[in-house]
């Protein structure tokens, strides 16, 4: 298990992501689990690799068992990396988006061909993700 994740504001507290508990920051037991929908913000090291906080081992073990049964989709992944050099970098070329993601162009369309189809339908982050055009 990774140690906590970055740190948010040390002031605030700790929410579970499976109850919503608050609880003092530190205190809670924290992972990262497998997840096709994460674009890690600081680190693209740890894309698809979402961190998780919870209020203890039980309902970690609970979250990791509700992201195992999660389908890991490349095209999801692609997605949110693009998701995220957007927010960070607006009006890129495809050339730049490409350099920015780490994606070849190819993966550039088959991710926004995904994107196009997942905002027509809506998806939660525990949401089945779609499956990529002809699978
Ligand atoms: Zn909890």
């Amino acid at each position: 298990m990774d140690p906590r994740p970055e740190a948010d504001d040390p002031g605030l507290p700790d929410i579970c992501d499976l109850c919503h508990q608050a609880f003092p920051a530190g205190e809670g037991v924290y992972g990262r689990v497998r997840d096709s929908s994460w674009a890690d913000p600081a680190d693209p090291e740890h894309d698809g690799r979402r961190p998780i906080t919870a209020c203890g081992t039980a309902h970690l073990a609970d979250l990791q068992q509700r992201y195992l049964h999660r389908p890991f989709v490349n095209e999801e992944l692609w997605a949110a990396k693009i998701d995220r050099a957007q927010t960070q970098h607006p009006h890129l070329s495809q050339e730049q988006l490409a350099k920015e993601t780490g994606l070849n162009l190819l993966q550039l369309e088959a991710a926004a061909r995904w994107g196009a189809t997942r905002r027509v339908r809506g998806a939660d982050a525990l949401d089945e993700p779609l499956r990529p055009p002809g699978e």
